[in-house]
């Protein structure tokens, strides 16, 4: 197929009230996995522990690795799925370097190892090359950090049920009321947890357990990788106060350059700012707000998955299409996106009414539109016609990158409420017939 396809649910977010009725003392834990992606591909590459290893750039090239062995090795007979069973066995050697990278990659993630060369997330793949040129270079593989990302979650809301989701590789997770979570402030948990999650996957993580979100989140850099930090409410000036304003999970590049200029540079500084005067130079709401996140202050409630709110499938495709040359292509995609979907739905048993499609051009300009329908579906060939009709409403004349559709306003099936005016058959089409990719009008 040579295309990426992803998918992708929205959730509505509920709100988790445990702390506000007990009389427990509020602990809450910020988990984050250790170089999350670096460590996913280490547990496939062991021989690779230890050594500066940058994951980012292009998608997978295994088969480059496999024609290297193939080479060096001809009496091996090298299969696909010999080459698979033995990734552990492949020479370090025959491992891409980062010397010499020209293009315009990012570094997602790096191993302790290259850390120390000063190489971090979001640098440029040629700085990083100057600054390490031994450094082994992997493609990222979304699908196996997804894996494990499922792996590592379930394995917490086994033991601990109100977590938060925050991306693929952090959560935050509710201690108060968990047995053991308040012993030792949050660490018997915390380390139950860790343990736990490196028994199932042989990854580590770094856990803080502090009075709310905001510090927790702070603490769990405090002893990475594979720490755990417990902050108390009393710890706030010693261990809180002179870390530097950035650190606080909100304050961004900006807000920190002025309040630099204010001369303010730790928290503990911040702190000290009179609200109002906080308030006179960072506007109402935001300048209140840093002066309570200056004093650890954080009410907000852990947010736990419940119903999604829509369904989505993309594809991103190795050469940049065109609506009129490719339409073949592009409509046999379509019509997978949409089945995808559908069946996306069905598997999770939801309905939804509005139907909308993205495009991204090749200048990665993206566009979406989407249309409301009367009554809810989960069938393939009305979502296809109703994003059909999406389609015609945006520019086809330039070349397409990726192509995704998307069902939102989502109820549990059987559920939705009676429409009075049913979908009106006399404007269907069948599918086969309605012309998607049509010309460049
Ligand atoms: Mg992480």
């Amino acid at each position: 197929m040579g295309e990426e396809v992803a998918l992708a649910t929205r959730y509505a977010s509920r709100v988790s009230e445990t702390a506000a009725s007990s009389p427990l003392i509020r602990r809450i834990a910020h988990l984050d996995m250790d170089a999350f992606y670096a460590s996913c591909e280490l547990l496939r590459y062991p021989q690779l522990k230890g050594l500066p290893v940058v994951i980012g750039g292009g998608r997978r090239k295994e088969d480059d690795l496999l024609g290297k062995l193939q080479a060096a090795y001809p009496e091996g007979d090298w299969t696909l799925e010999r080459f698979v069973e033995n990734l552990d066995r492949i020479p370090v050697e025959f491992f891409p370097r980062i010397e010499g990278y020209t293009g315009r990659g990012v570094i997602t993630t790096a191993t302790y190892a290259a850390r120390q060369f000063g190489i971090g997330s979001a640098m440029g793949l040629m700085k990083a090359a100057k600054l390490c040129p031994q450094a082994i270079l992997l493609p990222v593989d979304f699908e196996r950090y997804r894996h494990f990302s499922r792996a590592f979650k379930s394995i917490i809301t086994d033991i601990a049920p109100v977590m938060q989701d925050r991306g693929v590789d952090e959560v935050y997770i509710d201690f108060t009321e968990v047995p053991g979570g308040q012993r030792e402030g949050g660490r018997v948990l915390a380390r139950l947890i860790q343990k736990s999650i490196f028994d199932a996957t042989g990854l580590t993580c770094s856990i803080g357990v502090a009075p709310n979100k905001l510090i927790a989140k702070m603490a769990s850099e405090f002893n990475k990788p594979n720490g755990i930090s417990i902050v108390h409410e009393a710890d706030l000036q010693s261990l809180i106060w002179p870390l530097a304003c950035r650190k606080i999970n909100g304050v961004g590049p900006k807000a920190d350059e002025k309040l630099k200029g204010f001369g303010i540079h730790t928290i503990g500084e911040l702190a000290a700012r009179e609200p109002h005067w906080l308030v006179e130079h960072f506007g109402k709401s935001y300048g209140a707000w840093l002066h309570e996140a200056a004093w650890g202050r954080d009410e907000r409630p852990l947010e736990t998955e419940s119903e999604p709110v829509s369904m989505s499938r993309e594809t991103t495709f190795d050469r940049d299409l065109h609506a009129v040359r490719d339409r073949a292509e592009l409509s046999a995609v379509f019509t997978r996106l949409c089945e995808q979907v559908a069946a996306d739905l069905q598997r999770k048993g939801y309905e939804g009414r509005t139907i909308g499609i993205k495009i991204r051009y090749d200048n990665f300009q993206a566009v979406t539109r989407d249309q409301s329908i009367d009554g809810y579906t989960h069938d393939a060939q009305r979502i296809r016609q109703v994003a059909g009709q999406c389609l015609k409403r945006v520019d086809l004349s330039r070349r397409i990158r990726l192509l995704g559709v998307r069902v939102g306003t989502l109820v549990k099936a059987g559920t939705a409420p009676h429409a009075d005016k049913p979908y009106i058959a006399a404007e269907e089409t069948p599918y086969e017939q309605a012309d998607l990719f049509f010309t460049d009008d």
